[in-house]
């Protein structure tokens, strides 16, 4: 990765476009991603899996289907970082994404500015 980032900075300091490394860089990105999802979709999945829902939102159906992540996933480290998971049903789930205060207010989503709580 550092060897990647030092590739970049000298093209930026040339100012040589990195055509074929972008390329590489995306297919780099997504092997990633990929290899991130198979290890969260079955550590998820014994996360969640016999538990109830926590969020417990109205309309909630009770049984956990699913992991929310109390600081969301924009990143890899923040998709298999277990310590902001909390088992949820798909209905609280998409709830407190449309009701971000609620879930806010309740401990579900956590700012990413501030540290753990
Ligand atoms: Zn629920």
């Amino acid at each position: 990765m550092s060897d990647y980032l030092n590739y970049r900075q000298q093209l930026k300091l040339s100012g040589k476009q990195p055509k074929e490394k972008k390329r590489v860089k995306i297919q780099q990105y997504s092997k990633k991603r990929q290899r991130a999802n198979r290890e969260y979709f079955p550590k998820s999945r014994l996360f969640w899996e016999g538990k109830q829902c926590v969020i417990r939102a109205p309309g909630c159906t009770g049984a956990a289907q699913c992991v929310n992540h109390r600081k969301g996933k924009s990143s890899i480290d923040l998709l298999l970082d277990e310590r902001y998971w909390e088992p949820a049903c798909f209905h609280c789930n998409n709830y407190i994404e449309d009701h971000h205060q609620w879930g806010a207010d309740r401990g579900h989503k956590l700012s990413r500015n501030k540290k753990e709580q």
